[in-house]
């Protein structure tokens, strides 16, 4: 601090610059969230408080009510949201203030950065929820006094959100944070009661904590409900009430796809409310993979990384309340708690079921749902063995002559002899459609299921089956096709003859490393080859790994089927026997180049590609 009792001021962090810039200077149409965002921090505070109070009463000093009071006045033009809650030190306040600690906000101002104009920033504003920063929307200046929960010193962070704030010492006050907005011109409709109380019903009714509205003359009043909606009965609770909550939550302005409401009693008793989201969370991919699921204790909130539900549920949203643990539970005890770990069975059981009834009850529903969140479902097939059956029932997959069945439908459609789950694994729908692998399967009436989410390629690896079958790639050793018949027999043409013999022979001996074997297909009927995988890997997971840095895996050699049946390889076989091997050498070459090309991948020498294209036109066309 400086002699005349001023600091000097700091400078925010580049990011919150970045985002206040956006909030002073974007119109965004629903500017009322930034009252939301003020009191979901201090409804966080007040938490934070009655949690920590547990163990240290004294916390609570003379004054044991926790509630939130909004003050407008119009004279100063100013708004004023308090709390007595844990208040923040001089540091924290530079801390929590100047920079952005949540990894949420981080990537919004990464995305509204992507974004080319101001304009797209609104819609993000509200997809986001950029908390603290939002009071910029609203007023010119603000000022946050805070006092922490056992301390005495007062400290005020002021800020015009253009770059720089100041921390300094304030006199002192009551326990908490005051958060005085001086409003700007054209947001001073946020002065009026009627306001107030809207916007409080729409976006914080829900809030456990009370929030009053301090009138211009009288008794400040109650303006929410402060009733727990989690602990209402599941029919009292109306769908406005659900939407209001999970936007809170979410910040997502759509309603939940699902609502998951009920009371567990027996050997523990709890209340659950949880959300299956409407619209794709921002941080669905956030490397993290936490949970987004409260834990509280009769009505105390404990915490919200509690992982109260697997990582591949990670984007289910809200709130189990436990009426029998402890509350002197401390953080570091949830994780090997036996309660929360019987919880956490029993819950992640009943969203499991609740997304199987969905799917056969509302199957539109049900399809937007797994259109988001399937590919985060499916690491549980491999993470979650103990639950594989259940999520084998809640998954969709589609087939080369279906979309959106089970696997259970799949087995309903076997042909006879069948004695495998045929699937292909593809970067995306168009290539596996495209696949020359599926040719013999097609021809065979065989329907083939379609992974096209890269998560496929790992769990198919691990799953060991589904009713008693196998699954077994396409695109994978050999194709035991044999026992199954053709629909048009003639078609089928794979006898090893001399000639397809030299051809192998001749083929080989061009590509040398560039493959490790060539051999006669089963599963072609129509093109002149295709290349597939021998080893333990499908050649979709082999890219997937390669492209990882410390994998340690690489993409190997693949073996190169060819067609005997097809009309360009017997014109090759009559070569190899009129002129010799060498007379194929260029077309072996071409042949595997065009195989990868089927598969997606690259031509691995397109030099020596194009000049072996172009020597065979000049042949065609001289
Ligand atoms: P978030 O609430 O998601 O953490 P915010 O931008 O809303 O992000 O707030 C940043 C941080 O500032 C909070 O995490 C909290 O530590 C602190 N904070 C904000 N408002 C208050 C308050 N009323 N009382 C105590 N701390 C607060
Ligand atoms: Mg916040």
């Amino acid at each position: 601090m400086s002699k005349d009792g001023k600091s000097k001021p700091q400078e925010f962090q580049a990011e919150v610059g970045k985002l206040l810039h956006m909030m002073v200077h974007s119109v965004y149409s629903d500017r009322d969230v930034f009252l939301r965002e003020l009191i979901s921090n201090a409804s966080d505070a007040l938490d934070k408080l009655r949690y920590e109070a547990i163990a240290k009463p004294d916390l609570l000093e003379q004054d044991p009510k926790l509630e939130i009071t909004i003050t407008p006045d119009k004279k100063a033009k100013t708004l004023t949201i308090a709390d007595s809650g844990v208040g923040m030190s001089a540091k924290e306040l530079t801390d929590n203030l100047g920079t952005i600690a949540r990894s949420g906000t981080q990537n919004f101002v990464a995305k509204a950065q992507g974004k080319s104009k101001d304009k797209d920033a609104p819609q993000l504003i509200g997809q986001f929820g950029v908390g603290f920063y939002a009071a910029f929307m609203v007023a010119g200046e603000v000022e946050v006094f805070s006092r922490k929960a056992g301390a005495k010193a007062c400290n005020v962070w002021r800020s015009n959100g253009e770059g720089t704030f100041t921390v300094d010492e304030a006199e002192g006050q009551a326990r908490g944070t005051k958060i005085v907005l001086h409003l700007r011109d054209d947001a001073s409709d946020y002065l009026e009661a009627w306001k107030i109380e809207e916007v409080v019903k729409t976006y914080s009714d829900h809030i456990t904590h009370p929030i009053m509205l301090a009138g211009e003359d009288g008794e400040p009043k109650q303006i929410n409900s402060a009733s727990a909606i989690w602990m209402q009965p599941k029919g009292k609770v109306k769908p406005e009430q659900h939407k209001e909550f999970f936007g809170a939550l979410s910040h997502s302005a759509e309603a939940p796809a699902l609502t998951i409401h009920y009371r567990a009693e027996g050997k523990q008793e709890y209340n659950v409310l949880l959300y299956v989201p409407g619209d794709r969370p921002f941080d669905l991919y956030d490397p993290e993979r936490k949970g987004k699921q409260k834990l509280y204790v009769k009505r105390v909130f404990i915490a919200d990384d509690a992982a109260l539900l697997p990582p591949y549920l990670r984007f289910v949203r809200g709130v189990i309340d436990s009426s029998d643990m402890p509350l002197n539970l401390s953080r570091e005890m949830l994780q090997n708690n036996p309660d929360v770990a019987a919880i956490r069975k029993a819950v992640t059981n009943r969203v499991l079921q609740e997304l199987k009834k969905l799917g056969e009850n509302d199957s539109a529903a049900f399809a937007k749902v797994w259109d988001v969140f399937g590919p985060v479902i499916k690491e549980g097939l491999y993470e979650d063995w103990e639950r594989r059956d259940a999520l084998f029932e809640v998954a969709r997959f589609n087939t080369t002559k279906r979309t959106a069945i089970t696997l259970k439908d799949y087995i309903g459609g076997l042909k006879e002899n069948q004695t495998a789950i045929y699937y292909l694994t593809a970067e995306d729908a168009a290539k596996a459609a495209s696949s020359p692998q599926l040719e013999g399967y097609k021809s065979r009436d065989i329907e083939v299921l379609l992974f096209t989410d890269p998560v496929d390629a790992f769990w198919v690896r691990t799953a060991m089956g589904f009713e008693g079958k196998p699954f077994k790639s396409v695109a994978q050793g050999a194709a035991d096709l044999d026992l199954i018949k053709p629909i048009d027999e003639k078609k089928e043409e794979t006898a090893d003859t001399p000639e397809t013999a030299a051809l192998i022979a001749a083929v080989k001996q061009a590509l040398g490393t560039r493959v490790s074997d060539v051999r006669t297909s089963k599963r072609l009927t129509d093109s002149a080859c295709c290349i597939i995988n021998d080893g333990q890997m499908d050649r979709t997971l082999e890219k997937l790994l390669s492209r990882q840095k410390d994998s340690g895996v690489s993409v190997s050699a693949p073996v190169l089927e060819i067609n005997p049946g097809n009309g360009l390889v017997k014109a090759l076989a009559t070569a190899v026997k009129t002129k010799g091997a060498s007379a194929v050498e260029d077309a072996a070459h071409l042949l595997l180049d065009q195989a990868f090309v089927l598969e997606g991948e690259q031509v691995a020498d397109p030099a020596s590609f194009a000049k072996r294209l172009d020597a065979m036109m000049a042949k065609a066309f001289s």
